[in-house]
């Protein structure tokens, strides 16, 4: 899966993110890093520091998860995607595109990877919980009639993926309507144009160390530490008016 691969040879590849800049336009910088413009698109190639100390979600997340889950293996879909941008830069140079079918799996795998990462840490945090804000609050309502059926069938879809995946509250933009999706993995299971908005990262590597195999009661503790305002600021920038 690309985690061994390191961060000197993972940097080597910036430029080829074309196609994902669209994608990038969605997390502004302000969400993992306080200090820079609202405006300002941030490098899916690189690993953001992580916006809270190891220990902020306590109890919920214990600090151990917290530094293994961004340092290892958010990094690693970080070096994934690196390698898989430079595999392709590489193929069009030469004109061979034997590994085609292969890299093209491993760049859906590692930048679906990376941009629900970006949405998970850029999420949650410390004094946080309660429920929705603003202009979100009243479309949860419209859509899934109250934020307790709509927390009802979120968290029941989080709970219920197959082996390793997430759940995902989306803004589907044809309708413009919001979905609660499941993710297989990271890529599986999407429907196009959907924008993530809330994710809740069901690989065990997110839970395993505090609640083994109770996926469900780490599921109910997550409510916990989705924090709505963020969650609400960039669906009103980046879905609203776009
Ligand atoms: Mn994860």
């Amino acid at each position: 899966m690309g985690h061994e691969i390191s961060r000197r040879e993972a940097i080597g590849s910036a430029g080829a993110i074309g196609a994902l800049g669209i994608l990038s336009s969605f997390f502004e910088s302000e969400a993992l890093a306080s200090t820079s413009a609202a405006s300002q698109k941030v490098n899916l190639l690189e690993l953001p520091a992580l916006p809270f100390p190891e220990d902020a979600l306590e109890p919920v997340i214990d600090k151990e998860t917290v530094r293994i889950h961004h340092d290892k293996h958010f990094a690693g879909y970080v070096a994934g995607l690196n390698k898989d941008l430079k595999t392709l830069d590489q193929a069009r140079q030469s004109g061979s595109f034997d590994s085609i079918k292969q890299v093209s799996r491993d760049l859906a795998f590692n930048a679906s990877g990376v941009i629900l990462h970006w949405i998970y840490f850029s999420t949650i945090g410390p004094n946080a919980g309660g429920k929705p804000v603003g202009k979100l609050d009243v479309l949860i309502k419209r859509d899934f009639g109250s934020y307790d059926i709509f927390w009802k069938q979120f968290s029941a879809a989080s709970k219920t993926v197959e082996a390793s995946g997430w759940g995902v509250l989306a803004w589907e933009p044809f309708s413009e309507k919001l979905l609660v999706l499941q993710a297989e993995k990271h890529q599986n299971l999407t429907s196009w144009g959907c924008m993530p908005i809330m994710v809740c990262d069901v690989w065990e590597h997110a839970y395993y160390l505090k609640y083994q195999n109770r996926r469900a009661e780490y599921v109910d503790n997550f409510a916990k530490i989705i924090d709505w305002p963020k969650v609400e600021k960039r669906f009103e920038k980046y879905c609203l008016n776009k």
